[in-house]
């Protein structure tokens, strides 16, 4: 008894402290619950994240109840194509969409969505893409302006990527060689042609419409917004606003076509997606993430947020010649956010150097930013981070002050 207890001492090695109103802070105070400090014995530097959920960053630390999901999956042997089923249907249900699965991530998600409405989920067409796509489509369309950076997970599968600028263009692109419409939801102002149109003309020339909302919540109806307005698929992270494990994701859509991209991933291995292998703990770890993130209180997390940067707004204003800004962005990372700048004859230091000596100070501290400010988020600290780095930020600019 005593052994099997210290052996899982050493595998569940969090106090059983969760509920759903815990929140992030439980999950890094129990790393002093480790006997060894791995990151430490690496000579790995930890610090806090006043930037966001970006991948370097290791974007976001999860739910202790997704940590426990996860450790409870590790320890049991489970069929993977039967848990990928279940686990889909239960999210398809608390998403309100028709079915999904989980991805290794929403970079995977796009590949995979690609690769379902190319191949079908034919088990031959599949060994077949990238390198061989005979009799099937080898076109993906989308707007010049959505096209960011994240096509490769397009191109992966063997298609073309047709760039459009108008509604004109767009449907004079479409031919008997198109494979599916991309959109990238964030900049859904910034394309002539918005989401309701996109998802009507791919109805009208029966052609499958995907919608990239990777870093789209909150807010959280966005989970089933853009499903239910028409797109076939629709994907996102895992590990940005969701907090699930951070290489998970989701693909949601239509069933079919969810059926066919399973088919492009594991256990199936001479596809496309079988190097974005997602085991059982993480695809426990997102259902549990989802269930937590559509149970909590989010005008709570909002306000919370609000008066954080607030402190931070407040505490740098202080600072003669110090000029911070408190905005949200409209969609994707949409939370209170700061933009600190200053007059750079009262405040004699650089965006770049008040960033580095935030991150070469104890506790390290991550921002963003570029030449003309320091940005700042508040949803991925630990509550109570707030002050330090509101503290921290004033001695460096008052420091640099005349
Ligand atoms: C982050 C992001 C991705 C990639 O998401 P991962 O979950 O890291 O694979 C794709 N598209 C957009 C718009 C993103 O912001």
């Amino acid at each position: 008894m005593t052994k099997r207890r210290d052996l899982l001492k050493g595998l569940i090695a969090l106090p059983l402290i969760g509920t759903t109103t815990a929140n992030a802070a439980m999950a890094r105070d129990s790393s002093k619950d480790f006997e060894r400090d791995f990151f430490k014995e690496l000579g790995l530097r930890t610090f806090i994240n006043a930037a966001g959920t970006y991948t370097a960053l290791t974007a976001s630390l999860p739910h202790p109840e997704v940590i426990k999901a996860i450790n409870y999956a590790a320890l049991q042997f489970v069929s993977l194509v039967d848990l990928q089923e279940k686990v889909g249907e239960r999210i398809a249900e608390l998403l309100k969409c028709e079915a999904s699965m989980v991805s290794a991530g929403a970079a995977s998600a796009i590949t995979l969505g690609t690769a379902a409405v190319v191949t079908g989920g034919d088990a031959e067409k599949a060994r077949r893409i990238p390198t061989d796509m005979t009799g099937m489509k080898t076109e993906v369309i989308m707007q010049k302006s959505h096209r960011i950076g994240y096509a490769h997970a397009i191109s992966n599968c063997g298609v073309k990527i047709i760039e459009v600028e108008t509604r004109k263009q767009l449907e004079a692109a479409i031919s008997e060689k198109t494979a599916m419409m991309w959109f990238l939801n964030y900049n859904n102002t910034v394309g002539e042609v918005k989401a309701e149109e996109f998802v009507a003309i791919g109805k009208k020339y029966g052609v499958p419409t995907f919608n990239d909302c990777a870093a789209d919540v909150p807010p959280v109806e966005n989970l089933w917004k853009y499903t239910q307005m028409g797109f076939d698929l629709v994907c996102f992270s895992g590990g940005k606003g969701l907090r699930g494990p951070q290489s998970a994701g989701l693909l949601l859509g239509r069933k079919e076509l969810i059926n066919a991209a399973r088919k492009n991933a594991p256990p199936y291995g001479d596809t496309v997606g079988r190097g974005m292998k997602v085991n059982k703990e993480e695809i426990l770890g997102m259902l549990v993430a989802l269930e937590i993130y559509l149970a909590k209180d989010h005008q709570e997390e909002w306000t919370m947020w609000e008066k954080q940067i607030k402190l931070i707004n407040d505490t740098t204003a202080a600072v003669p010649g110090v000029k911070p800004e408190i905005h949200v962005p409209p969609v994707a990372n949409h939370v209170p956010s700061i933009r600190i700048r200053w007059d750079a004859a009262k405040v004699k230091i650089t965006p770049e150097e008040v960033r580095n000596a935030l991150r070469n100070g104890h506790p390290s501290i991550e921002t963003m930013g570029d030449d003309t400010s320091v940005d700042i988020t508040t949803w991925m600290m630990i509550p109570g981070e707030e002050r330090i780095v509101a503290k921290r930020l004033k001695e460096i600019l008052q420091e640099a002050s005349t």
